[in-house]
């Protein structure tokens, strides 16, 4: 039986006003998994005053820094105690593989006890000001109630990189996670409510993006929104977000180049383009699903991609051997689909894959098999759009020059990854590449010390780091005369 499964207001678990509900399935089996509580404008509603009288009283943002910091550490520990429950409801949820939750729930709880340290040693400043006669001091205070939406391919981590520190710098907040994967939140939410913060500085509300979570974005007693998701919604939540100005972060979506050089060491890099793209089928953020070769190794690289490729191990993220689950629906894979069938149409060559597995055990799931296409070009779409699936496409180059034009052409700029053993080369590329994260014989590689986000349409904000905590804080001068004197421009 999966608990708790209502909404979390003003510290206590409750139905829908509507006492409307919404069936949560696996995708590996397409089988239901829980019934929660289907939220609408209403409950965001009650959610928001909540968290505003939570702020308004000041019993979480004038308590000590040091206090509130323990608190979020007490739950990092909660959190690496309860890992094996909270690993196995994100992969019955997402269908991602145990050993990748188990992953996700130990970063986690490492996020929280970041920020928890972190809380009590973020000192404010003194500046010099131009008048010797006074003090000007700099000091960092909670930006207010935010509003968290969050997607559902890392339910749990991309909740926890907004979470930790904004309760950390002491803000309330209302977290809506994906009406599709809400069960890792659920049961964060009564570890949470174990740790024993003051009524009201957690809310967790659940319901569609288009009621709860543009109730969020809309209103006017929110005074941030940190959203990750698609670049679509990312807009709407900026339109909706100006009614007030309230403050926006957003970590949207990516395109991500992935370049060997002729001077790489080409056959590691083929395990990491294979984990760049094919954990979590695909379904991440920084995928690095556009894999640019230098045109003297490319058919090696191919044909080592080709073999590799086809013997990953789809199926049940429960069970051991797997190492690829399913995608998270139905619409995700149409549209998976649809993206490859459109590259092939464009001029795309199949290699492998296209198509959705024929065995018997996961017909019922959201399989998609891992797929290998080149022969891309620029101006096909599956070169500049984000397919989040198990896709991967390649594309050659002749120059650095030429590699570094095709991987800046993007209207993302998330993370990119390559691969040289010139150190000149890298050098020159890892400021070349416009992007805000850049992996250099690596990919894929996030610690919670390291401030992450995107240039350009990939979003705004940072998340993780100092910048993770200094994003949920105002910074206000405070500007001392001790020693008055009339100017007398008006007159005496
Ligand atoms: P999505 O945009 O469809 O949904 C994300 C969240 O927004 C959900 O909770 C949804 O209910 C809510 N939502 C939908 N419409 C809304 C509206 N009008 N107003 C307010 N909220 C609304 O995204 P998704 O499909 O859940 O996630 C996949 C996307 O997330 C991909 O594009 C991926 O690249 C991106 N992502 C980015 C990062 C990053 O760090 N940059 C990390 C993970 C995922």
């Amino acid at each position: 039986m999966i608990k708790p499964t209502n909404l979390y207001i003003d510290g206590t678990w409750q139905e829908a006003i509507s006492k409307e509900v919404r069936t949560i399935y696996n995708p590996f089996d397409n089988q239901p998994l829980a019934t929660v509580a289907e939220g609408d404008r209403k409950d965001a509603q009650k959610a928001i005053s909540s968290a505003r009288s939570a702020f308004e009283s000041g019993d979480w943002r004038y308590t000590t820094a040091a206090e509130r910091g323990r608190l979020v550490y007490l739950l990092g520990d909660l959190i690496e105690k309860n890992k094996e429950k909270l690993a196995e409801l994100e992969t019955l949820n997402t269908g991602k593989t145990l050993a990748e939750s188990l992953w996700d729930m130990e970063d986690i709880a490492g996020i929280f006890r970041y920020y928890g340290g972190l809380a009590d040693k973020n000192e404010g400043e003194s500046i010099a000001s131009p008048n010797p006669n006074s003090q000007s001091l700099l000091v960092k205070e909670p930006i207010g109630v935010v509003g968290m939406i969050c997607p559902w391919n890392y339910p749990l981590l991309q909740a926890a990189w907004k979470i930790a520190p904004a309760l950390a710098a002491g803000c309330t907040m209302i977290i809506k996670p994906s009406e599709f994967t809400p069960l890792t939140t659920l049961l964060w939410t009564s570890l949470a409510e174990e740790v024993g913060f003051p009524k009201g500085v957690i809310n967790t509300v659940l319901g569609p993006g288009h009621s709860i979570g543009a109730e969020l974005a809309e209103s006017m007693e929110v005074d941030m929104i940190s959203f990750t998701g698609g670049i679509v919604t990312g807009k709407k939540i900026m339109e909706a977000a100006a009614g007030n100005v309230k403050k926006v972060a957003l970590e949207l979506g990516g395109k991500n180049p992935h370049i060997l050089f002729e001077d790489g060491d080409w056959e590691t890099a083929i395990d990491f383009i294979l984990n760049g793209v094919f954990f979590h089928a695909g379904q991440i953020c920084s995928a690095g699903t556009r894999v640019m070769v230098a045109s003297s190794i490319h058919d090696k690289v191919v044909e080592h991609l080709k073999q590799r490729i086809s013997n990953i191990r789809l199926g049940n993220g429960m069970e051991n051997d797997t190492q690829m689950g399913p995608l998270i629906s139905q619409t995700q894979l149409d549209k998976v689909s649809n993206h490859v069938q459109k590259a092939i149409k464009e001029g795309a060559k199949l290699v492998v894959g296209g198509k959705r597995p024929t065995e018997e055990s996961l017909k019922n799931g959201f399989f998609y098999e891992p797929t290998l296409l080149t022969d891309c070009t620029a101006d096909m779409a599956i070169v500049k759009e984000e397919v989040f699936g198990p896709v991967v496409h390649v594309e050659k180059f002749e120059t650095e020059e030429e590699a570094i034009k095709k991987a800046n052409d993007t209207i993302y700029g998330l993370s990119a990854g390559f691969w040289s053993q010139d150190q000149q080369r890298v050098s020159r590329v890892s400021k070349a590449l416009r992007f805000g994260t850049v992996w250099v014989n690596d990919f894929n590689v996030y610690f919670v010390q390291a401030p992450w986000g995107g240039y350009k349409q990939s979003g705004q904000g940072r998340e993780l780091g100092h910048a993770g905590l200094e994003e949920f804080q105002e910074v206000k001068h405070i500007y001392q005369n001790f020693k008055p004197s009339p100017l007398n421009w008006f007159g005496n």
